[in-house]
């Protein structure tokens, strides 16, 4: 049986904790409303036929994905690198799946743009929640 000293163990523990942290565990929003429409269209969870729980767990999937591209985004300064997203002044050579060693690169306008966008709704968002969250 495997003997932990008290470093190890606590690093476990925080593992654990930080794993129960991660973003993909927490409803993402629209989760509910999601739910709730397939319960509308096919009836209560129990009497879901498999082919349903797949449809449902793609559409979950999906959601999940999409609000996690959104909070990257969010999270990216407008001048980010075009591939990666960090900025600049802190970038230096830098590998990322796919793109690999690469230095800073000039985002295009459409990524600037998109940015500064997320950005704004990201605010309007916390303003309209006076910023609990
Ligand atoms: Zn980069």
């Amino acid at each position: 049986m495997a003997e932990y000293s008290q470093a190890q163990e606590a690093a476990l523990r925080r593992m654990a904790e930080h794993a129960a942290e991660l973003p993909v565990r927490r409803p993402v929003p629209g989760e509910a409303a999601l739910t709730a429409q397939w319960q509308d269209d096919h009836g209560d969870l129990d009497s879901w036929s498999e082919e349903i729980v797949l449809g449902y767990a793609a559409a979950v999937a999906q959601l999940r994905a999409d609000a996690v591209r959104e909070d990257r985004l969010r999270s990216v300064e407008p001048d980010g690198c075009g591939l990666c997203g960090i900025p600049r002044r802190e970038h230096a050579r830098r590998w990322v799946s796919p793109a690999g060693w690469h230095a800073w690169v000039q985002p295009s306008n459409d990524q600037i743009l998109a940015r500064m966008k997320a950005r704004r709704a990201a605010r309007a968002t916390n303003s309209r929640k006076g910023g609990a969250r």
